[in-house]
């Protein structure tokens, strides 16, 4: 698939639909996924920090968060379609959950949070299989626990919401040794859906 890329930053050229349809196919196909939805702050980050930029270059999938990057897009003459943002990719990925019953799991945000996202995801996509939260403020002893929790679960989806960078290198460290198909960063989105 092409790719137009931003200050290094490498970004999957497509719609929110065909993304979701690439990584439906990616999950399918039993592909593991490293998706980052980055926003201006992100790609920031990657200018920063060499090391972070390489994790956003070995990631299976990046889409532009935000319309800033889009508009970059255009102004270097390789214009991106549109905007996908985190909190829509979750919920649209959901929906393939629920029709396909994927099991889902979710690492990150404070345990209010984390609870109240994993009951709102339960109502709001009864088909799919929800197999476990967890918050994001874990030891290393507990962290070991969700990392177990997460290899007899084996779900298809995890989502995971620390913040980025932290999200993202959370997920770039543990994913190849976990029986996980796509992981994504979400950032703030537990916050909104327990709200
Ligand atoms: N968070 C966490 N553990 C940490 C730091 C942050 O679980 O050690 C959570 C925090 O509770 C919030 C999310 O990560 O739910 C980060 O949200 P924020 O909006 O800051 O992230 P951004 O969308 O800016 O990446």
């Amino acid at each position: 698939c092409k790719r137009v890329t931003i200050l290094g930053v490498p970004f999957l050229h497509a719609t929110k639909q065909e993304t979701v349809e690439l990584l439906t196919r990616r999950i399918v196909d039993n592909k593991k996924t490293q998706v980052v939805t980055a926003n201006p702050e992100i790609v920031m980050m990657g200018r920063q920090h060499p090391s972070y930029l390489n994790l956003l270059r070995r990631a299976e999938v990046v889409t532009p968060d935000g319309i800033g990057v889009v508009l970059a897009s255009r102004w270097i003459g390789e214009p991106l379609p549109e905007r996908v943002a985190g909190y829509e990719l979750l919920h649209a990925l959901m929906v393939q959950a629920d029709t396909y019953g994927w099991k889902y799991m979710l690492v990150g945000a404070s345990p209010e949070s984390s609870a109240g996202a994993a009951e709102t995801l339960k109502k709001q996509y009864p088909n799919a299989c929800y197999s476990g939260h967890f918050d994001g403020y874990f030891s290393k002893e507990e962290e070991k626990n969700i990392l177990d929790h997460i290899k007899r679960e084996r779900p298809h989806l995890l989502f995971v919401a620390l913040g980025a960078p932290r999200q993202e290198e959370w997920i770039a460290r543990h994913l190849p040794d976990l029986p996980v198909n796509l992981a994504m960063g979400v950032g703030g989105s537990f916050d909104v859906l327990s709200g």
